[in-house]
Parts: C-alpha cells; structure tokens; sequence
C-alpha cells in the first residue's frame, strides 16, 4: 500500500527558494576577487540566479548540460550555482588549483559546454583554450568594462560579461519541473590515482544531504548563525554550506580568494561571525595570526575542521586560549562529503577536556543516513575496539553509487558499500579513526604502519610546521617508514629530537628507520600531502636500515 502523502520533489532550487521568501534579507557578504567587500542577501541572490537561468537557455543549455565554473567562493559564484541548477543543467566546479593537464582532462571529460570564471583564472583558461574541445562560451564573472578592459588587452575573442547577461534578463523564469534524481552538481575527486574520477550529485542527493548537515549533532546551523564558508565550493560542495546556509536563512561570508591568517581574521571579527569550516591548514595559518599578533577571535564559537586529520595543537589552542569548539568532520567528494563528525556523547562530553581531546582528534560518528562497516581484505568484519585496522567502506542517501561515464566500473560491493579506500579502527564508543589510505599504509614485515599517526605526533613537536611519511623499500622488512619534517621559519633540529620525542608514543617498530628535514612537503589541490609526489621524489632513496641489511 503507497502512503497518501504529497509528491514534493527534494529539488535544491526549492531550498534558494524558500530562503528568498522567508529570509529575503538576510545577508551574503563576500571579499571579491577586485577586493572591496559586496553586500547582498538571499533573496537578491535568488533574483539573480533566476535571471542566470533565462541567460544560460538564451545561449541554447539544456537540462542535462554541464556548465561549469573556476571560481572562488562568492555571491556571484552561488548565483550562478542555483541558476545553472534550477533548469536541470549540471553544475560542474572545477578546482583551480589542479594542474592545466588535468583541467583540459576534467573540462573534456566532463564536456562542459560553458565556463564561468573569476578574472583571476582567465589566463589559464586562454592559455589552454584551443585543448577544451567542448567549450562554447567562457563567461566572465565581472562587469562588462572590466571583461571589456582584459579583452583588450589579452586579444581575446568573444569573452562573455556575467554582469551584462544578468542585466539582458528578466527574473521570470520557472524552476524544477523535473524529477528529483536529475543531477544537478558534478564535482571530480582529485586523482591521486589515476585520473580524475567524476561524482555526479543528483537534487536529491544534495537535498537530502542538506537535511543531515543541518541536525544538531552535524554542522547545527540556526538562522541565528554567521557562517564563514572557507571550504571553497569546489571541494566538495563548499561541504554543503551553499545549501544549508539558505535552507535555514543563515548569514554567509565567502573569503573570495583570501584565505590567509590575516584576511580570514579580519572577516571574523568585521562580520561577527559564529561558526566556520575549513582545511587543517587554513587553521592553522589564522593561530599563527593570533599567536603572533595577540589577537582573539570575540564572536567565533565553532568550528568544523576536515579534509585531512586535525593536528592536536589545533584542537587544544582553540580550545584553551579562545573557547572555540573544534568538531572534526572526515568526509569525501563521494560521500557528498560529510561522513562522519567528532561530536562528543554525552559519555564523552562528561569527561575532563583532556580525556576528551583522544575522541576529538579522532574523525567520530556517522549521522542518520551513513553506514560505516570496517572490513579486512576478505571482507570480514573487524572488531570494532579501537585497535583493529580495516577498510572503511560506506553506503547512505548521498554515497557515490558509480562514476561520472561508467569510470572504474562497478564500484559498489554485493551489499552495495562503497569502499572509501581509507583504512580505519571504530572504537567501543563507536569513534572511527582514520589511520591511512589504502595506498599510504606502510607495509612492514605483514603489518601495518599507520603513516597518518606518525605525522601527526611528528608535527606536533614544537619546532616542527609539518610532517609527511612516507613507505620506502626495505629488503628484509618489505617497507619502513621514512619520516620528512619541515621545520617552522628559523628553526634548526637533529633527527634524534625527533625520534626522541616519538618514543613512547608509538610501538617501537613504527620508528621512522630515518628522519629527514626539508623546506617544502608537496601539497596536492584539495591542500592534502600529495605523497605520489612524495614517493616519487624518493622512488629511489635507501634508507640507512637497508644499507646495513644489504651490506
Ligand atoms: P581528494 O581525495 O580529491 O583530495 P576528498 O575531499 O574527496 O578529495 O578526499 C577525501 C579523503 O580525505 C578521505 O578519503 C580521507 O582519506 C581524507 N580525509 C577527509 N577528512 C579527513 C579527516 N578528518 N581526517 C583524516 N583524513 C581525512
């Protein structure tokens, strides 16, 4: 028997939407690209977005159709998000910080038939024009002199202003009227395995994926929160934000470009602003601000740290010296991305802050509508003590089902999990931690090395910036690791501090066979430890351990 209840499509323009009806005034505030800081809100944004949407049918887009945009997070950026969404097109963010290779490979991959772009990566675009085979119009996000103005002088033919198309339209303009499983968001993972695979999001994927970010336990956001979307929106969908801010008629602030120490502090504290989400590293760039400027943030209570695994000193420093909540949140461009979230129980939230902090530095608990399961090679299930290493794999409303084109194949096992190529424990208080990527763990002698702990600690010493380890060949041990640090600005250090201050804290036989200091750790485009790079640069290196065994 079917219930009787209404056919609503969970579309996301119904979320922009609603905001425009219910909370019309609220602000968005964005740092742009030409610097001043832009005043609007959400109901201009929706008025906008409509008129982007009459716009892109103008120039011939179809439902179905990837538009795609390289732009920094912004008004203008969500405007055209909604508008490329609400008639069915597929919104495809590109990340600018990727190499031109493979944003030639992704752009025709994807065959993106319209790109908006921020002045700022418009030489980019130009220089590698002639390799996008599918790309029609490219649309500046400026006004018509500045689009004007580089036309001139780059010689560039046929550079479309997105301000003078907003202008040409009216706002009239019907969206949804298709089903809820149409996709609407597309978004490629950054390959550090073979190329580029793409994710493709459906409206009610996100729409539901909305739903989750917004309970309490999550992201909890209230129309009574200024939120500072650091995470760009093309990693991973700004982790939801440019959904749940509308849906529930939060104020947002987007950086623009600045996402250093002192720009990131200024809109805190200009904009009053409550709760934030951003990359380890961008954290750790505003403490070192406030550390070295004696500044504190006065409004910040919250904020949601993920991508890669949140150093201690984050978490103790925000803590301790600014009453500032860090939940940590593990995720990934598959997942929609928010997996699972450090939240404490209310077992854990009795305890001592400093019998906290172990649960807080670990990646924690999925919410309603994520399974986790954690299986070894055979599929087997692990035992879920803290201890045991195995694969994480999940399944839930907005989990990859296959790639954008069939790539990869199947990808979902028998039960229908998807594995996320991370390698975890799940304590009895039901906390996953992340201890590796598949490809990361280092494999000595049968067991496993989890890299990911090791840097941490590593980085964690006083006069380290930051740590990355890495597997290198071992003739008697198969691999061992090798540890490289970067020290902070005028700091000089031995390698025996180092392992000092690691023994004790790790087993005895996850020491680094051999610590080396280096002036830079490869950062990939999503502001991970590329440790292909790593690997690579070290492909041939023999550690001092194999010396002695080989001689
Ligand atoms: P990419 O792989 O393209 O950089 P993703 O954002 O999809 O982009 O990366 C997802 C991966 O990032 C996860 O599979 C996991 O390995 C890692 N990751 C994400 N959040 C955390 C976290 N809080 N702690 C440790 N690792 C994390």
């Amino acid at each position: 028997m079917q219930g009787l209840m209404q056919d609503w499509p969970l579309t996301v323009d119904r979320i922009l939407s609603h905001a425009a009806v219910w909370h019309a005034d609220r602000e968005v505030v964005t740092r742009s690209v030409e610097g001043p800081i832009v005043r609007t809100s959400w109901g201009r944004i929706h008025n906008r977005a409509k008129k982007v949407s009459n716009a892109l049918r103008a120039l011939g887009v179809a439902p179905g159709d990837r538009v795609a945009t390289l732009a920094w997070n912004s008004g203008r950026h969500i405007e055209v998000w909604y508008g490329i969404m609400g008639i069915g097109a597929v919104c495809h963010t590109l990340n600018p910080r990727l190499f031109p290779d493979q944003l030639c490979y992704i752009i025709n991959h994807a065959q993106d038939r319209i790109i908006f772009t921020d002045t700022t990566f418009l030489p980019t675009l130009l220089e590698n024009r002639a390799r996008m085979e599918s790309v029609e119009h490219i649309i500046v996000l400026a006004d018509a002199d500045v689009v004007a103005r580089i036309a001139a002088e780059t010689g560039a033919k046929g550079l479309l202003s997105s301000e003078s198309l907003i202008e040409a339209q009216s706002a009239d303009c019907v969206w949804g009227d298709f089903p809820e499983t149409q996709a609407c968001g597309l978004c490629y993972t950054s390959g550090t395995t073979g190329n580029p695979k793409g994710v493709l999001y459906s409206h009610r994927s996100n729409f539901l994926h909305t739903l989750l970010t917004l309970q309490s336990d999550v992201m909890g956001l209230s129309v009574n929160d200024t939120v500072l979307a650091v995470v760009p929106m093309f990693h991973a969908n700004a982790w939801g934000l440019t959904f749940s801010c509308p849906a529930v008629g939060a104020r947002l602030i987007m950086p623009g470009q600045k996402m250093d120490g002192p720009s990131i502090f200024e809109l805190l504290e200009t904009e009053k602003v409550t709760m934030s989400a951003a990359v380890p590293t961008v954290w750790q760039m505003l403490l070192a601000h406030l550390k070295a400027t004696g500044e504190r943030p006065s409004t910040l209570k919250r904020v949601v740290i993920g991508g890669s695994a949140v150093p201690e000193a984050i978490v103790r420093t925000f803590h301790d010296d600014y009453g500032v909540q860090v939940i940590q949140a593990w995720g990934m461009t598959e997942t929609s991305p928010l997996g699972t979230l450090s939240t404490p129980t209310p077992e854990i939230k009795s305890l001592p802050f400093e019998d906290q902090v172990p649960f807080l530095l670990k990646q924690g608990r999925p919410p309603v509508g994520v399974e986790l399961d954690l299986v070894d090679d055979d599929g087997a299930s692990v035992a879920r003590d803290g201890k045991a290493f195995g694969r994480l794999k999940v399944r839930g409303l907005a989990i990859v089902g296959s790639y954008f084109r069939g790539d990869g194949g199947e990808i979902l096992d028998e039960r229908g999990f998807f594995d996320t190529g991370d390698v975890a424990t799940i304590d009895p208080a039901g906390y996953m931690q992340i201890t590796d990527r598949v490809k990361d763990v280092i494999k000595s002698g049968g067991e496993w090395i989890s890299s990911i702990e090791i840097e941490n600690l590593a980085a964690s010493h006083p006069k380290a910036l930051m740590a990355a380890v890495i597997g290198v060949p071992h003739p008697k041990w198969d691999e061992r690791p090798l540890l490289l640090v970067k020290l902070k600005d005028g700091e000089t250090a031995q390698a025996s501090e180092i392992l000092d201050y690691l023994d004790g804290k790790i087993a005895r036989w996850w020491m680094p066979d051999e610590v080396l200091f280096v002036d830079e750790i490869p950062l990939g485009a999503t502001g991970k430890i590329d440790k292909k790079v790593i690997r690579a640069r070290y492909q041939d290196h023999v550690l001092p351990t194999a010396r002695r065994e080989s001689a």
